[in-house]
This record gives structure tokens, sequence and C-alpha cells, in this order.
């Protein structure tokens, strides 16, 4: 079966779900330029746990948890079955996860499915990130999901290149970022581009405004789930660039194998 490279995908606001702007067609485009997957394992910084877990009720039911929103968008809904059989092979990779029956899809994961895979049919379970755990614990748990590329399964890492709400500009145009997000997403970009893990590992030390970018680091621990399960001859490109808010970088990666 064909490689199916893991994605980050940088999900936004909830807001996106009414107004797409470019972000809903990039990411549709995204998912047509990718083998069509058998089942879809999304890691979500909306789903926090202290040990790593993964969801799999059979009919997972979307979870709005976001607050303060308009109406309608507690209205829309991602009605995808969920994927026991898949929880059972990431248990079979990773010893002694919790496997969770009832945890249904957050925003993290609904958010940029409903744009990816609008017709709701391809399964989807849920993986969680552990904010007290480091950015290597969660690439050595990416390690141990890489089988799963070869085997029909995307990998689809949520969260979002930089996230501090508390800088969010109302009046800012999509597209333009306060100067030390275009910093931090620079610094990323280049030691992406250049595979150096150990200084993508150590990001809190190394990246410009690492503490402002991510204030709490759950928002970027999923990439690292991605980059892990990418492999080591990966190559990142960017698939999407854009932000909003400001402070919200929306870049979506795309972890492919090195052109032989
Ligand atoms: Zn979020």
């Amino acid at each position: 079966m064909n490689l199916i490279p893991p994605v980050f995908i940088s999900h936004g606001s909830p807001m996106l779900l009414l107004e797409r702007g470019r972000a809903g067609p990039a990411w549709q485009a995204l998912a047509q330029e990718l083998p069509r997957p058998r089942a879809i394992l999304a890691v979500s910084a909306h789903w926090n746990a202290r040990a790593p877990a993964v969801s799999a009720a059979l009919q997972p039911e979307t979870i709005h948890d976001f607050y303060g929103f308009p109406q309608p968008l507690y209205e829309l809904d991602y009605p995808a079955p969920g994927a026991p059989g898949l929880a059972a092979e990431v248990a079979g990779l990773v010893p002694g996860i919790h496997i969770d029956r009832e945890r249904g899809l957050d925003h993290g994961a609904w958010s940029p499915l409903r744009a990816m895979y609008p017709t709701t049919d391809i399964p989807v379970v849920q993986l969680a990130v552990m904010p007290q755990a480091s950015a290597g614990d969660h690439h050595r748990l990416g390690r141990m999901l890489q089988p799963l590329t070869r085997r029909g399964i995307l990998v689809l890492a949520s969260g979002g290149l930089t996230h501090n709400l508390r800088d969010m500009v109302a009046d800012a145009a999509d597209g333009e970022v306060l100067p030390y997000v275009g910093e931090f997403r620079d610094w990323f970009a280049a030691a992406l581009e250049r595979r150096d893990v150990p200084a993508l590992l150590d990001w809190r030390r190394q990246a410009p405004h690492a503490a402002r970018a991510h204030p709490s680091p759950e928002h970027l621990l999923p990439l690292y789930v991605a980059l892990g399960a990418a492999g080591e001859d990966a190559v990142a490109r960017t698939a999407y660039r854009d932000s909003q808010l400001g402070a919200l970088a929306l870049d979506a990666l795309v972890f492919a194998a090195k052109a032989a």
C-alpha cells in the first residue's frame, strides 16, 4: 500500500468552521493531493492527557469544545464513523496506551476534517497530546506509529504553529502577523528545512520567542507526532501558509518521503 505522508495542520480559530476564508479550500486541496486513507488518526491539541491515549468509540460524537461563539457553530457536526480496529492497531504499536471508548471528536480534529473530507465517510480516531511531556516524548510516540503510514492511515496532527490567544489582534488582516510570530515561524521553517531534529526538539530554548508563541505547548506538540511518524528521511513541505488575528500562524505541513 502507498505511503501516506503525515500532515500537520494549524487549525486556527473555530470561526474557520463558519468562515473558511482561504484555509478551507487549502485544506481540501491538501487532502485531494494525498492518497485516500482507509482511516485517520487525528492527533488533537484539544485532547490533553497525562499518558498516551487513543479513542475507540464506534460512532464518535462531535464535541463542541469552544465557548462564546455564534450559535450556528454549535449546530455543525462531523458524523464520521469511529475505527476501533485502528485503535487496536495503535495499541499494538504503543504498549500500555489507554483506550478511551467514549471520547468523541473535538474541533481540533473535526474543523480541518470537515474541509478535508466533507463526505464524513472515512473513519477517525483521536490520539491525545500530553502537555506535561516533552517534544521528544511526542516524537518517540510518532516514531512508534510510523508503520501506520504504510497501512493506509493518515496521521493528521492538528494544532497551531503559534498559539497565543492573548496576542490576538481583532482587526489584523489575514496573513498579517506580529513580528515575533514571523520570527518564530521562520525559525521553525528553517530547522525543518535542514531537518535539524535536535534543534526542533529543543524548541523551547532555541526558537525565538518560544514562550510567547506557545504560553502552553499543547498546540505545538502534535507536530512532533507527525514528525516522528514521518520517519528520518522525510522532508517537510509547507503546503499552506497564512495567519489569522495576527497571532495564529496557520501553517500546514506535509512530511513527505524524500524524493528518490
Ligand atoms: Zn486549537
